[in-house]
């Protein structure tokens, strides 16, 4: 249940009720919101008195449901907006992972040729195996905060665990939790205090049930600026990577108010099928697109069958522009 309480509700009271039920405490809008499990379904008498409107949801999918908000939730990344009243599309690019300062920097270029505002790369990587590439660490997020500077541009990078949170939020405009990571819920919950966009990438094991309860600890923490990301979950099939679940997203356009951005890349694994998947997900309307890209693909020291190259790329963003203006979407 959530339950906003009267304007004239004090901290005290508001905290009274809360721990009472066991729930969480927000603070939105100048009002106390509460939110309970979804198994409460009733205002108890002593309560009554200090409550304003209340609301009742099914399986804990409750702060990040159509339901409680009917439009897309807005996400400020700095003065760039995604979700709420617009109808933008984020485009991010860069590579997998932070590799040398020649390499950032020219994926920074390809972003300014096109007007784009939000370069990804990981520094801090999630890998499957220890002898994999691990990322080059804090070294890689001071290269990306230098590049954040010089060429004014937005960076999201990948964490996997809490203990990178803080370091990484001085530094990103943007945190993603990594899809291995979508259950780590001491990342969730340290992400719900903190005040910056957090992009939240769906285990490839998960369903949308639990991918919106993950979120929900984010949420009832206190930090709104969440969005999910469908990047391909593991189906019975092993000829591409993962399973683009298109379907999904479409069930979560209509039932969460959480902006959503589609990663075509970890989904198909091998970069000829990037261009079709990603227009595809362009002509969804969704509110962002994640798509790897490297100066030297064959080169790259993770993922080296799914980075487009940079000529690939800006062939790419033609189309993608043109499905956007025929949808009436902004790419951002
Ligand atoms: C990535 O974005 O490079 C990445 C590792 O993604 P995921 O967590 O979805 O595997
Ligand atoms: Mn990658």
């Amino acid at each position: 249940m959530i339950i906003h309480l009267k304007n004239d509700v004090d901290k005290q009271i508001a905290d009274t009720i809360a721990s009472d039920l066991n729930a969480f405490l927000l603070y939105k809008d100048g009002k106390y919101v509460i939110v309970t499990s979804s198994h409460i379904k009733e205002i108890q008498e002593n309560h009554q008195a200090y409550v304003d409107t209340f609301l009742n949801f099914d399986h804990d999918i409750q702060l990040s449901s159509r339901k409680y908000l009917q439009g897309t939730r807005e996400i400020k990344i700095g003065d760039v907006i995604v979700g709420g009243c617009t109808n933008n599309t984020l485009l991010i690019t860069g590579p997998c992972s932070v590799e040398s300062r020649e390499q950032i920097e020219q994926s920074a270029q390809l972003l300014k040729s096109l007007g784009l505002s939000t370069l990804r790369a990981g520094t801090f990587k999630s890998r499957t195996s220890p002898y994999s590439f691990q990322g080059m660490g804090s070294e890689g997020l001071k290269l990306l905060d230098e590049i954040r500077v010089k060429y004014s541009l937005k960076i999201i990078t990948e964490v996997f665990d809490s203990s990178q949170l803080d370091e990484v939020a001085d530094h990103a405009d943007i945190i993603q939790i990594s899809a291995k990571s979508m259950y780590n819920q001491a990342s969730l919950k340290k992400c719900g205090k903190l005040n910056k966009a957090v992009l939240l990438k769906r285990s490839f094991g998960a369903t949308l049930q639990e991918l919106l309860q993950a979120s929900e600890f984010i949420l009832s923490a206190g930090n709104d600026q969440v969005m999910l990301c469908e990047r391909g979950i593991r189906t019975f099939e092993t000829k591409t990577r993962f399973t683009l679940d298109l379907c999904g997203v479409a069930w979560l356009k209509q039932n969460s108010n959480l902006p959503i951005v589609l990663d075509p890349s970890h989904a198909m694994g091998y970069a000829y099928g990037i261009p079709d998947l990603s227009r595809a997900c362009m002509a969804m309307g969704v509110d962002g697109l994640m798509i790897e890209s490297h100066p030297d693909p064959a080169r790259a020291k993770s993922d080296v069958h799914q980075q487009l190259t940079h000529p690939a790329f800006i062939k790419l963003y033609g189309s993608l522009k043109a499905i956007a203006d025929v949808i009436g979407r902004k790419i951002v």
